[in-house]
């Protein structure tokens, strides 16, 4: 590859980060660190009725948490509307692009006659200056738009990166208002204007967009810019085979943090969805680094699977050192207003649970029972303490008043017991759960009960 390579993202900022664009922004940031290119991020928020600051801080976050770092940017299009302005005047000036007088109505109108004729509405040229061709007087009062000289003739051929080559013909593009009558630039311009200032070698986005391309091409073409390389990324579906939405579940970035998911896996998970490298499914992100070389994107759309996400989070998980994870374990257990601090009391307990976790939000409803109490339901009250049990449980806790506090010797005191009543393990190790734990399954009650102070463990004996 001659031409550095750039990639960018662009998200408009009138709402969260969607699944998609994070996707896509993953594919654009790894094409660029494997090539040891640039990522850019550029906020596309020339739609200023939707367009928010506090949207484009939490795209920001959402990208911060994914580590998907930018080399340049945030660009935002409404600081470069001079930029815009300047390169319009010079295709005016060149005769790529004219001013175009036709009021709303006619424009109506004239789509009314084509469909009437049976034919596809589009610009009928009127203001399109040609060789001899005398244009109609310029109406006073009428603010023009300026529209791009489409060529008219010819096809538009791009090899897409994702879908291989595409062709349009000009036939099927008119000629484009690039200007708005209020001075304002348009989308597609300012795509084009941004991409070529920018230098970006390869677009990399969502296949919504493949209709633009033939159009911003040709806008590229007029400049003398060179044209980067093209990839139209399928859209992500539903379980249903629809367009993934807000009703299929949460499609904002932010919400999978929230819900305890780790940015690692969701990059991992990101991946694969719509890529993939051999039977690859788990691999971290400087393997992906390594093998993403811009082939392998998938033609097909990819479906989304919350149970392989957990899957994948859940392994993720387990493999997570226990300092870091307690660190954020203890962030969640906070946003629930439980003061846990990340010491190493918390890694030890984390360590014990991380196995049966899909998620950190799971992994904090577990260890919530070690700072709040436990409120255990009456049926598993009265279904596992019962009197057979009772007169083990006051003579286990007595026991564990004065023994040595650890997971040894905590089980022998158990066994001892078990001994002296005459009871089986499980009878005593689920009334033990379901009054320490509130909940009559955990991992093996010793160590379990061994990483409670004793003094917790007494209280909650107490009512025996
Ligand atoms: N702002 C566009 C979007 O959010 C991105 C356009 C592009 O990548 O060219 O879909």
């Amino acid at each position: 590859m001659t031409r550095r390579v750039r990639t960018r993202i662009a998200p408009s900022p009138t709402g969260f980060l969607h699944l998609g664009t994070a996707r896509t922004a993953l594919f654009s940031w790894a094409f660029a660190r494997h090539h040891g290119g640039d990522f850019i991020l550029r906020i596309e928020d020339t739609d200023v009725a939707r367009s928010t600051q506090e949207a484009v801080d939490q795209i920001i976050a959402a990208m911060k948490w994914l580590a998907l770092d930018y080399d340049e940017g945030p660009f935002y299009q409404m600081q470069r509307l001079d930029r815009y302005r300047e390169v319009i005047a010079k295709m005016l000036a060149e005769g790529t692009a004219y001013h175009c007088y036709c009021t709303p109505a006619e424009l109506d109108a004239m789509r009314e006659a084509q469909r009437a004729r049976g034919e596809k509405p589009r610009y009928d040229g009127t203001w399109r200056p040609e060789p001899g061709k005398a244009l109609p007087p310029v109406p006073a009062g009428v603010p023009p738009v300026v529209r791009f000289r489409n060529p008219t003739d010819g096809d538009v051929t791009w090899a897409d990166m994702v879908k291989g080559p595409i062709t349009i013909s000009n036939r099927e593009l008119d000629d484009l208002i690039i200007c708005r009558p209020d001075g304002t630039p348009t989308y597609n311009f300012c795509v084009v204007v941004d991409d070529w200032d920018m230098q970006i070698s390869h677009v990399i986005r969502g296949d919504d967009h493949v209709n633009n391309t033939p159009r911003q091409i040709n806008i590229l073409r007029a400049l003398g810019a060179e044209l980067p390389q093209y990839g139209h990324v399928p859209m992500i579906l539903g379980p249903d085979g629809d367009k993934l939405s807000k009703r299929h579940g949460a499609v904002s970035v932010t919400q999978y943090e929230e819900a305890g998911y780790l940015p690692e896996a969701m990059v991992n998970y990101l991946a694969r969805l719509g890529w993939s490298h051999g039977d690859a499914e788990l691999f971290d992100r400087a393997q992906l680094v390594a093998w993403f070389d811009g082939q392998h994107m998938a033609r097909s759309a990819a479906q989304w699977d919350a149970a392989k996400l957990n899957w994948v989070n859940a392994q993720y998980l387990k493999q997570m050192a226990d300092e870091p994870l307690a660190g954020l374990v203890a962030l969640h257990l906070q946003r629930r207003g439980i003061a846990a601090v990340a010491d190493e009391q918390l890694q030890r307990r984390c360590a014990l649970f991380k196995d049966r976790c899909a998620t950190l939000v799971e992994l904090a409803d577990w260890l919530g029972m070690y700072f709040v109490p436990v409120e255990p339901l009456a049926a598993e009250v009265a279904a596992h303490v019962t009197d057979a049990v009772r007169p083990a449980l006051q003579s286990l806790r007595d026991r564990l008043t004065e023994i040595d506090w650890d997971k040894a010797t905590i089980a022998a005191a158990i066994k001892d017991v078990l001994g002296t009543h005459g009871l089986k393990m499980p009878q005593l190790a689920t009334a033990l759960r379901v009054l320490v734990c509130g909940r009559a399954q955990t991992p093996s009650i010793d160590a379990v009960l061994a990483l409670f102070s004793r003094d917790t463990v007494l209280s909650r004996l107490q009512a025996v």
